[in-house]
């Protein structure tokens, strides 16, 4: 591990996301895996941030702690006092609010919950209500805390039932847990989301020219938020060296090559957890867990 990283970890929260720049990596098989066994011997909460498509639960056969239904706020015109200024729909930066005629129309799809038009309203026309977008689950599994939500179907806003979900966990589970987060892929706002409170990032790739190119964008990103990272391999075996390389040459470390093997693929589809039955992955899964101690300051 290099200094600047231990740097940059001494004000450790214990916050590590699992992200990638594409779906399909293994992300989640990486997320489930290495929470459980950590959970072995410490206090784990693994969080499922992937809203739009959340699988990480299915592998994870738990006891059900709580279930709630989430809210974000969305104005709601009230015709009355409105004098038809238009400022509502100048503010807006989502075009989730219009004037058309004689109305107003909240496009609550697309509304970010901003409060902008809200609260720069001069006649008070526009309170902001409560509409359901999405369902928060949370399990226990031995020691394991898990926690995921489901964006609504319709809902296109996985930002704000992000950022909820992220104040559940820090109002749950205190700071002696270790937090990981299973982060949507690819690189846009809902990754940003899930990722700009994390302390640290492990990028999770396939050693292919897809995954290298899509791994390149997702570097990128992490380096504007300033995060420290490092890289987890998946499937190693199927493409060629360059994610190695081009590591290599950034100075990014890879912490664990998680071979290709077609009975991973199998227990995966049996939504099975893959360490208790696969040596090889379970070698390369303790290189992970032991990055992690040493983020967390165990050894
Ligand atoms: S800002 Fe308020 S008063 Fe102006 S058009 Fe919108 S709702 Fe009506
Ligand atoms: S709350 Fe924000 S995003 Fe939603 S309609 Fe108003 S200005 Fe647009």
């Amino acid at each position: 591990m290099t200094t600047s990283i231990v740097c940059l970890i001494e004000r450790l929260k214990m916050k590590i996301a699992i992200a990638s720049g594409k779906g399909g990596t293994g992300k989640t098989t990486v997320a489930t895996n290495l929470a459980k066994y950590l959970s072995e011997n410490r206090k784990v909460v693994l969080v499922d941030l992937d809203v739009e498509e959340p699988n990480s639960g299915l592998f994870l056969n738990g006891s059900l702690m709580n279930q709630k239904e989430m809210f974000k706020k969305i104005p709601n015109w009230e015709s009355e006092n409105c004098t038809l200024c238009g400022k509502c729909q100048s503010v807006c930066n989502f075009n989730a609010i219009m004037k058309l005629g004689e109305n107003i129309m909240v496009f609550p799809e697309l509304c970010h919950s901003c409060y902008a038009c809200s609260e720069l309203c001069p006649t008070q026309s526009l309170p902001m209500i409560p509409m359901k977008m999405g369902m928060l689950t949370e399990y226990k599994v031995e020691q394991l805390g898990f926690v995921g939500s489901k964006l609504d179907i319709g809902q296109e806003q996985a930002v704000p039932l992000i950022a909820q979900t992220l104040d559940y966990v820090d109002e749950m589970y205190s700071d002696d847990y270790l937090k990981l987060y299973d982060a949507p892929p690819g690189t846009s706002c809902p990754v940003i989301e899930a990722t700009k409170d994390a302390d640290f990032i492990f990028l999770v790739t396939e050693p292919t020219p897809f995954g290298l190119h899509d791994m390149k964008l997702a570097v990128e990103t992490m380096r504007e938020l300033k995060k420290p990272m490092a890289v987890i391999i998946n499937r190693y075996g199927i493409g060629d060296a360059e994610v190695e390389a081009y590591c290599k040459v950034e100075g990014i470390d890879i912490i664990a090559n998680f071979p290709n093997q077609r009975y991973i693929a199998e227990l995966y589809s049996q939504g099975k957890l893959i360490y208790p039955h696969v040596p090889e992955f379970k070698a390369e899964l303790l290189k992970a867990a032991d990055y992690c101690k040493h983020l967390v300051k165990e050894n």
